[in-house]
């Protein structure tokens, strides 16, 4: 394996501010100064972006850097400029002059990053010009969007690997932070003209706590998530545009501040929206999965997911938002079984080769799984990506909230309540039966006569609703009709029924134990400390309006609490708290030493 030069830490430290590098960095910067293709998979904020930064600083060459999204994009040149590195983008939100100052730039060889959309890249005229720049190295963010299997898929992204080789002898570079096995050879049949080196690191992210619920009254459930995070900032998904508006008013009428997000806001609003969470703190943003791509907020503290996401992949993608910046993070997704009917359907309604449709069942089911799963859920997450980890005591079912129990029994009672009500009614009207409380409907039926009816009693309607949807989730009951809805036996349930196979069930809370999450800082601050943090934070968020930048790229949460606890007295002590470099330190070391001192009078 190739070793780092010095001079390599010496610039993480002189210009980025950092003293050590974070796992993976070391090796995927030695094999991109070494040459040769590289695809490196990493988990969102572990730092990808630093693997490709380093290098440009350090051979002083210029990187060309293809990013999927424009305020992505815009981000990073911001960040980059203000620790002094020439670096500039070209799209087409920017202005006539911009795009002529980044050009003129371009010329004259003093670029390092030079950041891309992909539908640019394509443009002969750019080709051209990038190939008298002589760039080293083609940096492609967010690789995953070439694949037409992922989430995000990007037609634009296929163009990539042809203007690759139209650029010649230029090193490519991949990252990515979602690839399954399928995704990630995907990516390197399209991006690639000969094999990569593959970097794959853990997709653990260790400091996100990970939650489940069942939807019982999904308002409530919220309600109480984001007030245990009450002034932090976090993002709530929905499935619907009108359930991000009629959610973030919920909110706001009980004293949070939040902003809804989705593509069917009109364009300022969206922008407007997106700009406060990332420059304000203690934003909830309550959107669709339109908001996030662009979205590198490094202090982002929570993610709730209001209603099911599409698949596993893109539940870690988004629960991923949270935590960037190494510091613990809390999740919770509800989940329920319209929610699992409703996905269902979305891909049946698709128009799509029955073999991909088969494929995305496969994908869904493998949520639905997470959702009810009776073990540690980042055990059954990693095992998704193929990683083996032991029970990680940050979930819940790690923290016991969780029960399990052979459920073969009642699961015979409720497939044969299914069979016997001739296959088409809902968990509800099911439970219904197996309790024997009735209803006007099941009298109608006749289903009061029925073997079944009361074989339940002995647990409550909820019980009987949660183990309905558990064996959906399962595989053991079908949707019976795209129109009406209701369940019918798959082949497992009909094994279940007759006694040849077994099923484990969990059984759902009654009610929750409240936990005291420990966000925030790793130590806890003492009260001095979370008093000088405070000043140091207005102190930042003074100097961000100023210049209209947002609030971490003047410094991440995680420099001003280290300021905080280092209460350094001169610049040089400054210059000893994680994230300062000199360019930083010139800038506003005076600044904060000044709020320092006022905070410590
Ligand atoms: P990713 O693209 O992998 O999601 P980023 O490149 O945005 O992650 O990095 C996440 C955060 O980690 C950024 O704030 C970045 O400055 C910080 N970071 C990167 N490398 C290091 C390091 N070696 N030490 C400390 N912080 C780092
Ligand atoms: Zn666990």
């Amino acid at each position: 394996m190739a070793i780092l030069p010095h001079s390599a830490r010496a610039l993480l430290k002189s210009v980025f501010g950092y003293e050590e590098f974070r796992t993976g960095q070391e090796e995927i910067i030695a094999a991109l100064l070494e040459g040769g293709p590289v695809l490196a998979v990493m988990p969102t904020g572990s730092g990808k972006s630093m693997c490709y930064q380093l290098p440009a600083l350090l051979e002083e060459r210029l990187t060309v850097v293809v990013s999927p999204l424009i305020a992505l994009m815009r981000d990073q040149v911001q960040q980059m400029k203000a620790l002094g590195v020439a670096a500039a983008t070209l799209n087409s939100m920017n202005s006539r002059p911009e795009n002529e100052a980044a050009r003129i730039a371009l010329r004259e060889g003093a670029l390092r990053l030079l950041f891309v959309s992909p539908e640019r890249l394509a443009l002969d005229g750019l080709i051209a010009e990038l190939r008298s720049a002589s760039p080293k190295r083609l940096a492609i963010d967010e690789a995953h969007c070439v694949s037409e299997w992922g989430h995000d898929f990007r037609p634009e992204y296929r163009q990539i690997g042809v203007v690759a080789e139209a650029l010649g002898g230029v090193q490519v570079a991949a990252f990515t932070a979602t690839a399954d096995k399928t995704t990630r050879g995907d990516i390197a049949n399209k991006l690639f003209a000969s094999p990569p080196r593959i970097f794959l690191h853990s997709f653990d992210r260790p400091n996100i706590e990970l939650n489940f619920s069942p939807k019982d009254q999904p308002r409530r459930q919220l309600a109480r998530f984001v007030e245990k995070h009450r002034g932090e900032s976090g993002i709530v998904y929905c499935s619907s545009r009108d359930r991000t508006e009629l959610l973030a008013e919920y909110f706001n009428a009980h004293g949070h501040e939040a902003v809804a997000y989705h593509a069917g806001l009109d364009q300022t609003v969206r922008n407007r929206n997106q700009d406060r969470f990332l420059q304000e703190d203690g934003l909830i943003a309550v959107a669709t999965i339109a908001f996030g791509m662009g979205v590198n907020k490094p202090d982002v503290r929570f993610v709730a997911h209001a209603d099911m996401p599409s698949s596993v992949e893109s539940y870690y993608q988004e629960i991923g938002r949270a935590g960037r910046d190494g510091l613990p993070a809390d999740t919770l997704t509800l989940y329920g079984v319209e929610d699992m009917a409703f996905r269902r359907r979305q891909i049946d309604g698709k128009d799509i080769p029955e073999d991909r449709r088969r494929f995305e069942h496969g994908r869904f089911n493998a949520l639905a799984m997470l959702c009810e799963a009776p073990a540690c859920r980042r055990q059954t997450l990693l095992a998704y990506f193929d990683e083996k980890v032991s029970p990680c005591g940050r979930c819940d079912v790690c923290t016991g909230q969780v029960a399990v129990y052979d459920g073969t029994i009642p699961a015979q009672k409720a497939l044969s309540a299914v069979w016997r009500t001739g296959q088409r009614f809902g968990a509800a009207y099911l439970a219904d039966v197996l309790t024997g409380a009735g209803s006007d409907a099941v009298s109608r039926n006749g289903h009061e006569n029925l073997k079944t009816f009361g074989v339940g009693k002995e647990l409550g309607k909820h019980v009987w609703i949660s183990i309905v949807r558990q064996l959906f989730a399962l595989g053991a009951l079908q949707i019976a009709s795209e129109e009406h809805g209701g369940f019918a036996l798959t082949d497992r349930g009909a094994d279940v029924l007759r006694g040849r196979e077994t099923v484990m069930l969990r059984r759902d809370p009654e009610k929750r134990r409240e936990r005291r999450l420990h966000t925030g800082p790793a130590r806890p601050l003492d009260a001095g400390d979370e008093r000088v943090l405070a000043a140091l934070k207005r102190k930042r968020l003074a100097l961000a309006r100023e210049e209209g930048v947002p609030a971490f790229v003047i410094f991440p949460d995680k420099t001003l609490i280290d300021m905080a606890e280092k209460r350094p007295a001169t610049l040089d002590g400054m210059l000893a708290v994680h994230g300062v470099g000199e360019r930083k330190l010139a800038r506003y070391g005076d600044a904060f030493l000044e709020a320092l001192a006022e905070a410590l009078d």
